[in-house]
């Protein structure tokens, strides 16, 4: 995990979401995050959760996953390279990983004098337990 500013200090609360984002495998909801801190019997609520999540932001150690009309995931920003595939049903999201990325991003046909700097792919279809 990226280091923080020094000049702030960790609440529990703030520990705890640090926590979930290096012990996650999938993005996480504000909501979703929420529910976790419950569950290891830190109340904190939304509105604290949120203002975390904008102090991680703003900070770079976590970013936002936009897609399109759906509810906002975030992720630690020191996971390596991968894509999300997204359950339309329940709006689950989980990692994914392309074999020989390299060589897929090579055969893009692109216009001639375009640089391309970074990109995002997303998949959609149903998750397990909506299957
Ligand atoms: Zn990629
Ligand atoms: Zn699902």
């Amino acid at each position: 995990m990226k280091e923080l500013p020094h000049n702030t200090r960790n609440t529990p609360t703030r520990k705890a979401i640090l926590d979930l984002f290096e012990t996650t495998n999938h993005p996480l909801s504000a909501v979703q995050i929420h529910k976790l801190l419950m569950r290891i019997n830190i109340h904190a609520n939304i509105t604290t959760v949120y203002r975390e999540l904008d102090f991680l932001l703003t900070n770079r150690i976590i970013h936002k996953i936009d897609i399109t009309g759906g509810t906002t995931f975030y992720e630690s920003s020191e996971r390596d390279h991968h894509h999300h595939v997204i359950c339309t049903s329940c709006g689950g999201i989980q990692d994914v990983t392309i074999k020989d990325e390299e060589n897929l991003l090579f055969n893009i046909q692109k216009p001639r004098d375009f640089t391309i700097q970074r990109h995002s792919l997303e998949f959609y279809g149903n998750c397990g337990s909506c299957n």
